[in-house]
């Protein structure tokens, strides 16, 4: 039953990365994938997710398997504030530490809701998000700023510093990561 609900959700991520010569470009399709149980860890973020209404395949599976996710926060209170921390998660669909365990790349699902901000940071593995619904202004330190929608791919390098900002829309975002650094957390900019 979980494996089936686990099965769509990637299968549309499958579907999104077959339709995305970004994400093909970024890194293989891992070929090692193993499906293991992991406990549910539903977090505020997920009531938010649950009445977000949006047509993409990737949001709509995502919805279907929500409450048995095991979602995640890499960051603390003292970081990103009490109110971050009831507006954001995701989770490791596919990785060193995924739903579908793989060592070949790192797939997350992201959300954010509207109105945050997401502070710089950086981290090792290399980075590409694709948007799937919503919309965020992105931040790197070479370029100027960018309002990206569904569709748009962004990609960070190695250590690059990045970060985002919500308007009016929260955003949900495929992620991958790739290289060395793949089993590592993201890190805030020391200030
Ligand atoms: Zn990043």
């Amino acid at each position: 039953m979980q494996d089936h609900l686990f099965n769509d959700l990637l299968n549309a991520v499958k579907s999104r990365y077959d339709a995305t010569p970004d994400l093909q470009e970024f890194g293989a399709w891992p070929q090692d994938m193993t499906f293991r149980e992991i406990a549910p860890n539903p977090l505020p973020a997920i009531r938010q997710i649950k009445k977000w209404q949006a047509p993409d395949p990737v949001h709509i599976a995502l919805q279907n398997v929500i409450d048995l996710c095991n979602w995640k926060q890499t960051y603390t209170e003292e970081e990103v504030g009490f109110g971050f921390l009831q507006d954001y998660g995701y989770i490791e669909l596919f990785g060193p530490d995924g739903h579908f365990l793989t060592n070949e790349l790192r797939g997350y699902i992201a959300y954010w809701g509207r109105g945050l901000y997401y502070p710089w940071h950086h981290h090792k593995a290399e980075e590409i998000y694709c948007v799937l619904s919503g919309s965020a202004v992105f931040e790197v330190d070479t370029a100027p700023a960018r309002t990206v929608h569904p569709g748009d791919c962004q990609y960070h390098a190695s250590d690059q510093p990045h970060a985002m900002t919500l308007k009016s829309a929260p955003i949900l975002a495929l992620v991958l990561w790739r290289g060395d650094g793949l089993a590592d957390l993201p890190k805030m900019q020391e200030t």
